[in-house]
């Protein structure tokens, strides 16, 4: 059903868009065979605390970003290879519901969705574009994959030692094998993580003790070096070093989970009847039938060459508190 949206001008217009949200910060997404299988808000658990972010899911390809105006503008663009990405279940646990974790050998975080009807269907439909895409090139799933940080706030003190409280001096670090979230002496030791890095990155003293361990016991086996193409993912935002302290500048404001006004449902194009134009036509592409109108409601109304100017200037009102 995604199939036949690869070559269809509605497609080739949603990336353009996408494309054109993210302006200069953004990689070029229109490559040929992909598609825009869907996108909506989806709330990561960050460092620091949850944030709002828009997903927009391909057919090989997993982007998000932070939403600076709804459906008009993005940044801090991330991309992640969908043949190394893993979902897990995750149990609701108190307000965090309709949860699952993403996970991918750089980098592991969770999401949540508004409902739990939402959780289905873009576990679904991810799971069904990796699966498709690990048919097509014949590669096999990630089987190692990074540790889910655990946020700041669980933590008040290190992890390991159990002593030391975190201050504004004192900082917390992540351990990346185990993510604790770890005191520096606990965590001054760095090990060489061959699928999340090239360089030897910081681990927790426990980590540290199991890894040379390990190590020992293969006999200095030859670590493979990193895979080039991880290191997309790891461009310096809130959770991905724990040297930068990403509270507040250029974020969303800490309100940014009430000042959710986008209750809007997830966009999946593949679905079943979608209206006119796309279903209508057959596999064949039929430009003088394409130019949708029902794109207004999928893809923030902007069938413009302006891409990003949607159809009503004045929606800031969703992210007016960052529109500055
Ligand atoms: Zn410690
Ligand atoms: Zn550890």
């Amino acid at each position: 059903m995604v199939d036949r949206l690869v070559n269809s001008e509605a497609n080739a217009r949603r990336i353009a868009t996408v494309e054109s949200c993210f302006g200069a910060n953004g990689q070029p997404l229109a490559i040929p065979g992909r598609v825009l299988v869907g996108e909506g808000v989806v709330t990561k658990m960050c460092r620091k605390k949850p944030k709002t972010r828009q997903f927009f899911l391909f057919n090989d390809i997993l982007v998000y970003g932070n939403i600076v105006m709804d459906k008009k503008k993005y940044n801090k663009q991330h991309i992640i290879p969908l043949e190394e990405v893993k979902l897990e279940n995750l149990e609701d646990d108190g307000i965090l519901k309709n949860g699952w974790l993403i996970r991918t050998p750089t980098k592991s975080f969770a999401v949540y969705a508004a409902t739990a009807t939402e959780k289905t269907e873009w576990m679904a439909h991810i799971n069904k574009c990796v699966e498709d895409l690990l048919k097509k090139t014949g590669k096999k799933p990630s089987l190692e994959h990074a540790a889910v940080w655990i946020p700041d706030a669980e933590a008040s003190i290190c992890m390991h030692c159990r002593k030391t409280q975190f201050t504004v001096l004192n900082r917390r670090h992540h351990c990346r094998k185990c993510g604790a979230v770890v005191c520096n002496p606990c965590s001054n030791k760095k090990f060489l993580l061959p699928a999340q890095s090239s360089k030897p990155l910081r681990v927790c003293l426990s980590c540290y003790d199991t890894l040379t361990k390990a190590r020992a016991n293969q006999g200095e086996l030859p670590v493979k070096p990193a895979n080039k193409s991880v290191n997309q993912d790891s461009s310096g935002e809130d959770d991905s070093e724990d040297e930068i302290d990403d509270s507040g500048k250029n974020d969303d404001p800490i309100k940014g989970l009430d000042n959710l006004s986008i209750d809007e449902k997830p966009t999946f194009y593949g679905d079943t009847a979608e209206p006119p134009s796309d279903s209508t036509s057959p596999t064949t592409c039929d430009v003088s039938n394409t130019i949708s109108s029902n794109d207004n409601a999928c893809s923030g109304g902007a069938p413009t060459d302006t891409g990003c100017s949607g159809n009503d200037s004045s929606t800031c009102d969703a992210g007016s508190t960052s529109c500055d």
